[in-house]
């Protein structure tokens, strides 16, 4: 039997690789990778800096592997759509195996290539692993998809039970008669973009040390360190498993096994990336529309000055403006730091959730269209299990808490970095000598104006909060 691995970006590795499993025990291998241009061309390629470049990184790791296993990678440029079932005939294969994606328009790529592939009498095999869990298959006791986490979590899982697959030892070459318009793997430089030394680096090699690493020491202390944006207490694997250079499965096995106190929050953590998954896959739309209907419409205001403060670090507010400092650096931003931030733009500032979604997705190197999405709308309430509207964070509060000596803020507000403990947090309570000497804005919004102005804009939209 001949196969296509199609590799699509979310699996790039051969360890606990199904499809490479399945095709090496069938017969022949052909391992491609398509460079369509709905993300290769140059225009697209600028929309996503970071995660190309931690992508193009891997995609050169994999391969390597693939050829110290006796394969080769085929990398061809064009529409997936049409490259895929056109390859599949000319090199007369069998079957074509991948992983399955959940997001729409990966979904309709599919149902467009399985079409094309079923014309042609070859089938087109889609393998679960994006999730713990087949994404839809957890399930209330009615039929239908969790709007609430917690239950989620709970009927999820005593379910999750990780059926690794081993890497494959050889790979058979590639068949000698499959000849194809291969092209190099493209640099960061063709696609006309920088690379960014201060990425982590992408590939399997480094994700599983980052991954060696947490084990033996941040995991131990999870529970207590992970809201610390001053501590590195936290996995930072988000773009491994985003782009597949490590399964979920084989993170989720290495830290169930590992156990002690940290491990029930982690798994919690991939429970949360699973449970946005499966949203996604339950409601395509909420990539473009709030989760709750009440917020279709709500008025959020254009403020073309605020967001050009938000997006540059310059709120006054540190944590904020670490946050959107941090993006732009590492394209990464700590979890307490994303909440802080997104709830700074959509509820101090009531400028619209998606926008701060898409300059996310722009930056970030993890950026994932479910757990971005999620994330976003839980920040701004309009979300499934989101916080509640009528909830929103002091970023002062969440700084004294969570970056108590201010380490967080003066790494990347350095113009701060003078200041005392007591006034890291709050600058502009810096006596006036002090302050006149910081580079460092007054708060573009008073806290308890903004928060009332939120409260009651979202009050006349949505009716009233809960007692
Ligand atoms: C506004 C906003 C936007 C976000 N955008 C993204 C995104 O584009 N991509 C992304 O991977 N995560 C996103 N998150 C979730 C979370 O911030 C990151 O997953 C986390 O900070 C990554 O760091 P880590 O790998 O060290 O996480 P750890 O704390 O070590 O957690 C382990 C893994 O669990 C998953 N995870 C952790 N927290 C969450 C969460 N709250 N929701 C869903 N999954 C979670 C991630 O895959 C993460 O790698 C977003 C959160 C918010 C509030």
């Amino acid at each position: 039997m001949r196969s296509i691995v199609w590799f699509r970006g979310k699996d790039l590795r051969v360890a606990d690789h199904g499809p490479l499993v399945e095709a090496a025990a069938s017969g022949e291998v052909i391992p491609l990778f398509v460079l369509d241009p709905h993300f290769f061309a140059p225009e697209r390629a600028r929309l996503l800096p970071h995660r190309m470049q931690f992508l193009l990184a891997s995609l050169k790791e994999l391969e390597t592997s693939l050829a110290r296993l006796g394969s080769r990678l085929l990398v061809v440029p064009g529409r997936s759509v049409e490259v895929v079932p056109r390859l599949a005939a000319l090199w007369q294969a069998e079957q074509v195996l991948a992983h399955r994606w959940v997001e729409p328009f990966g979904r309709e790529r599919d149902r467009r290539v399985a079409d094309a592939l079923e014309r042609a009498g070859i089938p087109f095999k889609r393998f679960e692993g994006e999730t713990l869990l087949p994404p839809g298959s957890v399930q209330t006791g009615q039929g239908g998809m969790f709007r609430v986490f917690t239950p989620f979590a709970r009927a999820c899982a005593p379910r999750v039970a990780p059926d690794l697959r081993a890497e494959p030892k050889h790979l058979p070459p590639v068949p000698l008669d499959v000849a194809a318009e291969t092209v190099p793997i493209p640099s960061m430089e063709a696609l006309g973009l920088a690379a960014n030394p201060r990425l982590q680096a992408g590939g399997e090699a480094a994700g599983g040390a980052r991954l060696r690493s947490f084990l033996a020491g941040p995991l131990a202390r999870y529970g207590l360190d992970r809201d610390r944006m001053d501590r590195p207490g936290t996995s930072r694997l988000s773009a491994d498993l985003k782009f597949g250079t490590l399964s979920v499965g084989l993170v989720w096995r290495a830290a169930a096994e590992q156990g002690g106190a940290g491990a029930g929050p982690f798994l919690n953590e991939l429970l949360w990336r699973e449970f946005s998954h499966h949203l996604l896959w339950t409601w395509p739309e909420l990539l473009d529309r709030p989760f709750r209907p009440s917020f279709e419409g709500f008025p959020w205001r254009e403020d073309a000055a605020a967001w050009e403060a938000w997006t540059q670090g310059c709120t006054g507010y540190p944590v904020v403006d670490a946050a959107a400092r941090q993006l732009k650096a590492e394209g990464f931003v700590h979890n307490r730091a994303r909440m802080v931030a997104a709830s700074f733009l959509t509820k101090h500032l009531l400028l619209d959730y998606r926008q701060g979604e898409a300059h996310y997705l722009h930056w970030l190197t993890d950026g994932d269209w479910a757990q971005n999405s999620a994330g976003w709308q839980w920040s701004a309430g309009c979300g499934c299990d989101a916080q509640p509207w009528f909830r929103i964070f002091n970023p002062v509060a969440q700084g004294l808490k969570f970056d108590p000596d201010g380490a967080y803020v003066r790494q990347w507000v350095p113009e701060l970095a003078a200041l005392p403990v007591a006034l890291i947090h709050e600058p502009w309570k810096a006596p006036k000598a002090l302050r006149a000497g910081l580079d460092y804005p007054e708060p573009i919004v008073d806290h308890a104006l903004a928060r009332a102005r939120f409260l009651a804009t979202a009050k006349a939209h949505l009716g009233r909060p809960p007692t």
